[in-house]
C-alpha cells in the first residue's frame, strides 16, 4: 500500500513539530537548570537587575547599586 502525498506531507510535518517541540523542551530544562545554579543563594533587584550575593537567614538584602530591599532566593525564573 502506498501512500498518497498529501497523507506524507502531513506525517512529515507531524514528526518536523514532534522534533522542534522535544529540542525546545530540552533547551528549556538545561536553561532552568544552569539559571537555577547560577542564581542559588543570590538576590536580583527588582527595581535595577543587579544580580548580587543575597543574605543569610530571611532578612531581606540590600541591593548595593540602588538600595531596594530585595527578598533573598525568591527569584522567578518563569
Ligand atoms: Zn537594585
Amino acid at each position: 500500500m502506498r501512500a498518497s502525498l498529501p497523507t506524507l506531507v502531513v506525517l512529515y510535518m507531524l514528526v518536523f513539530l514532534a522534533l522542534v517541540f522535544t529540542v525546545w523542551i530540552f533547551y528549556e530544562m538545561i536553561r532552568s537548570l544552569t539559571e537555577r545554579r547560577f542564581l542559588n543563594g543570590k538576590c536580583r533587584c527588582a527595581i535595577c537587575g543587579l544580580i548580587y550575593p543575597g543574605s543569610n537567614g530571611a532578612q531581606p538584602a540590600r541591593c548595593p547599586r540602588c538600595g531596594t530591599l530585595n527578598e533573598n532566593q525568591k527569584i522567578q525564573l518563569f
